[in-house]
């Protein structure tokens, strides 16, 4: 399928709409069919898969995933976009594009979008939220794979090694059962309008689930270790019940700092901590 759907060129459905980025809605737009049909092509083949996007503003990422053969459920704030939208639904193979006007925040993606490969350039505001909602989702999560754009300090967060100034609970809580990567870097200039910052896009499969480990422990061992980042566990885990013995048991010198620690030591200890 055409990336452009028969429609006119994403600027031209801008203009004709008046879609002006708001800095508010974190909008910056991507235009060139090519970086677009790079992002759409990161989750492997989608043909006859289901997308599920948040906020595809113009929907210059919706044409590229419909055009890759995909279903797509997209879910955006802005009204002012609905209008070019609905024209996209109207201009894709019927029932191919499902719209839903409102706050991605408030969508309970298990129903409308369950298996969905995940794929969006995200308002920064809210991604980082997102993202942490659907790494602590039951598992298997009700997503096939994410495929989300953030700020590249954010993406360096993620997927940061132990020993790394970037190291911190958001790379062990993407870690922890998924092996997320940078799968494309992006400068500012590729948006409309450009960001402060570049950007890069991550890309993140569920992995197995570690046994005997209980998330909300681990989610409270990364928070009290993070938490006091200077500190020897010693210190920093004292508040944490439990825990102090949990890194004895594990052979876990507590002079040690956090981001010291591999993922699967604090897996370990967050399991030694229940046992
Ligand atoms: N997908 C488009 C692209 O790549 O050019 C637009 C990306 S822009 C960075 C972020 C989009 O998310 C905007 O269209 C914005 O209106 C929308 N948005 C912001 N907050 C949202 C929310 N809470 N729920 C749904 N969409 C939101």
């Amino acid at each position: 399928m055409s990336l452009h759907l028969g429609l006119p060129p994403l600027r031209e459905t801008i203009a004709a709409h008046g879609l002006s980025a708001k800095k508010s809605l974190g909008q910056n737009f991507l235009l060139d069919p090519n970086l677009l049909q790079k992002i759409a092509r990161i989750p492997g083949a989608i043909d006859g898969q289901l997308a599920y996007e948040v906020g595809p503003g113009p929907g210059g990422l919706t044409r590229a995933l419909l055009a890759e053969g995909a279903a797509v459920v997209a879910v955006e704030r802005d009204d002012r976009c609905l209008p070019a939208l609905e024209e996209l639904a109207d201009a894709a193979p019927e029932g191919r594009l499902t719209l839903i006007a409102g706050d991605a925040l408030e969508v309970r993606e298990a129903e409308v979008a369950s298996g969905a490969h995940v794929v969006a350039n995200l308002p920064y505001n809210i991604g980082t939220l997102l993202l942490t909602r659907w790494l602590e989702a039951d598992w298997q999560p009700w997503w096939s794979s994410l495929t989300l754009m953030f700020q590249k300090e954010v993406a360096q967060r993620i997927v940061a090694e132990p020993g790394t100034s970037a190291y911190g609970r958001l790379s062990v809580l993407a870690q922890w059962r998924t092996l997320p990567r940078i799968a494309l870097r992006l400068p500012a200039a590729a948006f409309v309008p450009p960001p402060k910052v570049d950007s890069a896009v991550v890309h993140i499969v569920p992995g197995a689930m570690p046994e005997g480990v209980n998330p909300a422990t681990l989610s409270r061992l990364t928070a009290a270790a993070f938490g006091q980042r200077r500190k020897m566990l010693r210190a920093s885990l004292k508040g944490l019940s439990g825990a102090l013995d949990a890194v004895a048991a594990c052979g876990i010198k507590p002079e040690r700092r956090p981001e010291t620690l591999e993922v699967a030591e604090f897996v370990a200890v967050a399991r030694e901590i229940d046992r």
